[in-house]
């Protein structure tokens, strides 16, 4: 069954010219920042992105600043955000551009798929938006509203069904407008025809073209499959004080977390008396031990159930403080300078707050 869509198209620029959200990289969608926003944007809501958005620009205003900020600054801007392999990129294409393409953003959908980070939507974005080509850029949510007009069980994350969508997008797109009309599919995802069977149909300005309104089954749909399940991983994490200076640990350059700066970690959640005879093992003798309390983070396939213990240290055994994976940061340096990722937060929130 095939839908057209051709009579979306003005009822949709229609509504995005009048309730479009008022956004920084919306009112100057110059490459750079419409390239940064939708990289922050990946798994991040738009509320949450604006203040890491204005900081980000701000102190790295255009690719070549991009292309030369110290690592650790780079993610010290991100911190909060997650999925630091996105930041990573950033740089690693701002390099590319500075060096291939004299600093300039290529107007090209094809050139911009070639550089790190940047996938088909995404150069669909930035194509569209920043430089008005015509070419759709399709996530969940243009996923979930197209599928919802044409009242379709597709599965969506079936590339066969993305790659018709992008065919039927293409055909409907307004040549002069090609970047609202995608903003409009992706704003009206985000505003009215939310996920988990919840659209505000009766907000929607193509409720009387949406067949899934029409057939009531808006709830069934999109179709995807379930998601797999999370692995579980119980963690003992330590707050491990000597000296007013707190232990920081890199982790390898592979795998969840890759590079960042980490608290210690032990597999496994520990009671105190476990903890302390570990600490024993280890040659630490410690001055203090205080529970941190439990808490959980949730990465894309792990979820690490975690509990804390600030343990404050006596003395410092040589090989701890000559480990070069191991940093004993002060206060301003582990909130200003270090890169902890929020997995932590938890259990560093309360020297933060100490701080402030
Ligand atoms: Fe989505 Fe409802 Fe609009 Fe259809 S009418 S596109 S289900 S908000």
């Amino acid at each position: 069954m095939t839908y057209d869509y051709k009579e979306v198209v003005p009822y949709l620029l229609h509504w995005f010219d009048r309730n479009a959200r008022i956004l920084a990289w919306r009112e100057n969608p110059k490459p750079y920042y419409v390239w940064v926003s939708e990289i922050m944007l990946q798994q991040t809501r738009v509320e949450a992105v604006k203040g890491y958005f204005d900081r980000f620009v701000t102190e790295l205003p255009d690719i070549k600043s991009l292309a030369q900020a110290e690592e650790e600054r780079l993610l010290k801007l991100w911190e909060g955000l997650g999925y630091y392999n996105r930041v990573r990129n950033l740089q690693k294409a701002a390099k590319i551009i500075l060096k291939e393409y004299e600093g300039e953003m290529p107007a090209s959908y094809e050139r911009l798929l070639t550089l790190p980070g940047i996938g088909v939507y995404t150069a669909g974005a930035i194509s569209s938006i920043a430089f008005g080509i015509p070419v759709p850029a399709i996530d969940g949510n243009v996923l979930r509203v197209m599928k919802r007009i044409a009242g379709s069980f597709d599965d969506i994350t079936k590339e066969s069904v993305k790659k018709e969508l992008w065919q039927d997008i293409v055909k409907i797109m307004p040549k002069d407008r090609p970047g609202d009309f995608n903003q409009s599919l992706m704003e009206l995802g985000a505003m009215v025809c939310l996920p988990n069977g919840k659209p505000l149909c009766d907000q929607c300005p193509v409720m009387h073209l949406c067949k899934a309104f029409h057939d009531d089954i808006t709830q069934q749909l999109p179709v995807k499959p379930a998601k797999k399940e999370r692995r579980k991983e119980d963690r003992t994490i330590l707050l491990l004080e000597y000296q007013n200076r707190y232990a920081i640990h890199k982790r390898m350059e592979k795998g969840l977390l890759a590079g960042l700066w980490e608290l210690p970690g032990i597999e496994n959640k520990l009671s105190a008396m476990e903890l302390s005879m570990t600490l024993k093992d280890w040659g630490l003798a410690t001055e203090q031990m205080n529970s941190l309390g439990d808490a959980k983070h949730i990465f894309s396939h792990v979820e690490w159930n975690m509990i804390g213990y600030h343990v404050i240290l006596k003395e410092l055994p040589l090989q701890y403080s000559s480990d070069n994976s191991i940093v004993w940061a002060d206060t301003s340096e582990l909130i200003d300078f270090y890169s902890v990722p929020n997995a932590f937060r938890a259990f560093t929130k309360d020297i933060k707050q100490k701080k402030n």
